[in-house]
């Protein structure tokens, strides 16, 4: 029987519509075979000995000895930083000079290698250049959003093999950040509660959609879900802005579930492709009791159709207890 499901937070609907959907097994099928990636590729930019092929570097870990991590300004932006930020009137319609900051995370020197299957330390490192970009991109006045993410294979939006994730950094927080803040605005002046931290412990309480779990991270697939698989990693302890986390010990427990449900997903579903997202509260909100940092992991099971774009209402195939189940009963091997 197909049910409609609320997202607490954003208010948004979604369609759960399992019987119309195919199996996990019938997805992992689906995916084609891959080819295994070589070491090194000549012709990657981003291949530990190319490194005349980008911009001169704005983070480099370790600073010393060969690089493990690298962050470069984009060489093919969308947005540049060195626009005025002024708006602007064409008639009656409001534009800007496309001001911004657009980096390229380098997650590895090599080319072969992919979160899922990475050293611990090595996700840990790549976590901590998100942190320090974003704590250095948020001094900038004219910055009002950072968002980081990934996206990984062809169906994700990237054609560039090598192990990379993206910063984008607007002058303007969109609609579509604002206005589910106001719900959550509204959350809070009712109940006087933070409706992330409400969600993840109703989640914990129900427990039938948590994937794992650790001292102070959860990962699970939403009540809500809007696509088969999609994961989100809350933190537990309420913090509005990614870059109030711990550098040391939290931030690695971040990468052990980070890469724990990427593994999941790379064992259980042959390797998807992927977006990842990592929310957190505009640069002038870091500290308020409303927003609540997160990751939401959308695997490219389904494509938005017709329906979806009409009416902003997602039909899911895959109810997420059933996904959430999949993938705690999916075994990682290392
Ligand atoms: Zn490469
Ligand atoms: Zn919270």
């Amino acid at each position: 029987m197909p049910e409609f499901r609320q997202n607490q937070a954003t208010k948004e609907w979604v369609i759960l519509a399992p019987e119309r959907g195919k199996r996990p097994s019938d997805i992992k099928k689906e995916q084609s075979k891959q080819k295994p990636l070589p070491e090194y590729s000549k012709d990657c930019p981003f291949c530990a000995g190319n490194e005349t092929e980008t911009l001169e570097p704005v983070y480099v870990h370790p600073e010393e000895n060969d690089w493990q991590v690298r962050v470069v300004p984009n060489k093919y932006a969308a947005l540049q930083p060195q626009l005025a930020t002024t708006r602007t009137h064409v008639g009656s319609f409001l534009a800007a000079k496309g001001f911004g900051i657009a980096e390229v995370v380098i997650e590895h020197p090599r080319h072969d290698q992919t979160i899922a299957l990475m050293e611990l330390e090595k996700v840990a490192n790549v976590l901590r250049a998100y942190r320090q970009r974003q704590i250095e991109i948020s001094k900038n006045d004219k910055i009002n959003l950072v968002t980081t993410f990934r996206n990984h294979g062809r169906r994700a939006g990237t054609s560039l093999e090598h192990p990379h994730s993206q910063i984008i950094a607007t002058p303007i927080v969109p609609p579509h950040v604002r206005y589910p803040m106001e719900q959550v605005v509204m959350h809070y002046d009712h109940y006087g509660t933070c409706v992330y931290c409400d969600m993840l412990s109703e989640e914990i309480h129900q427990g039938e959609r948590i994937i794992t779990e650790s001292d102070n991270f959860a990962a699970f697939c939403p009540f809500a879900a809007r696509s088969p698989f999609e994961c989100r990693i809350y933190p537990k302890r309420h913090t509005a802005s990614f870059t109030l986390i711990d550098g040391s010990e939290e931030i690695v427990e971040l990468a052990w579930l980070l890469r724990e449900v990427l593994a999941k997903l790379y064992y259980g579903l042959n390797n998807p492709d992927y977006n990842y997202v990592l929310r957190s509260a505009p640069v002038g909100d870091h500290d308020t009791r409303h927003l609540h940092w997160y990751m939401v992991i959308i695997p490219k099971i389904s494509t938005p159709a017709g329906f979806e774009i009409g009416s902003g209402i997602y039909i899911n195939t895959v109810a997420p207890e059933e996904s959430a189940r999949f993938l705690r009963e999916t075994e990682v091997t290392r």
